[in-house]
């Protein structure tokens, strides 16, 4: 949704690695044209099809770090031994312009955006595994990253899983179109909040005039 009226949400998506949420991302994205990705700066080497500019913007720790020193950052942290963070330029610049823009970030960058100036602005929701089991599969299945790999994000799960009750809303990703159905209902009712619509008052003005007009 773009609307100058209404200021833009920030959509945060968290879950262990291998729940499904940059699947789920993408669905959504997919779904509504308007609502924008946040492509996250990262120091982790591109995986197979990823490209630079569309999954990451893929840095060296020296350009990361910059990046980090010159205020360029809304959140950052470390994640599997690498350099996650969100740009704020393009947050800024779309919830000015009253878009939606969706962040596919760790509990820790979650942290740091809902301890932001930008908190009233947020909406988050986390995404767990039907159980460990499944994550694990989901993991391998994925086929993008080594054993060692999946073995240090599966060390990891338990950690990311600890901090679910911290998120506004929390889906369990069972049956993948059961659960984007649960999410579109999230991000509707998100998009409904008395916080993102200052628009509000001028219809609630309009109704009262009609009021006086009626006297
Ligand atoms: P994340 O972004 O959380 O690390 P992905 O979206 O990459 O997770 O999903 C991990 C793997 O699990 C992918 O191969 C994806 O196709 C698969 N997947 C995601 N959701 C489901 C689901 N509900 N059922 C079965 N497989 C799923
Ligand atoms: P992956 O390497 O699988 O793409 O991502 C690993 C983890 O880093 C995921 O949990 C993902 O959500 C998280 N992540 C991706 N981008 C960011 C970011 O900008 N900030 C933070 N804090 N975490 C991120």
């Amino acid at each position: 949704m773009s609307d100058t009226n209404r200021r833009g949400l920030l959509v945060i998506l968290s879950s262990p690695s291998g729940a499904g949420k940059s699947t789920l991302s993408r669905m959504l994205l997919d779904w509504d044209a308007t609502l924008r990705f946040s492509v996250s700066a990262t120091t982790r080497a591109p995986r197979r099809g990823e490209e630079d500019g569309r999954e990451y913007f893929f840095k060296t720790k020296e350009e990361f770090e910059a990046l980090v020193q010159s205020g360029g950052m809304l959140e950052h942290a470390q994640v599997f031994g690498n350099y996650y963070g969100s740009p704020l330029a393009p947050v800024e610049k779309a919830i000015t312009a009253g878009r939606d823009i969706l962040f596919d970030i760790d509990w820790q960058g979650g942290q740091q955006i809902r301890g932001s100036v930008l908190q009233r602005d947020v909406v988050s929701i986390f995404i767990l595994p039907p159980s460990i089991k499944e994550l694990e599969r989901r993991l391998t299945s994925r086929g993008q990253d080594s054993a060692e790999v999946v073995a240090g994000r599966m060390a990891q799960a338990k950690s990311e899983i600890s901090h679910w009750a911290e998120y506004d809303f929390v889906l369990i990703n069972d049956n993948l179109e059961e659960c984007f159905e649960r999410l579109k209902t999230v991000f509707q009712a998100a998009r409904l909040r008395r916080d993102a619509r200052p628009e509000l008052m001028s219809h609630v003005q309009m109704l009262n005039q009609e009021f006086e007009d009626l006297l």
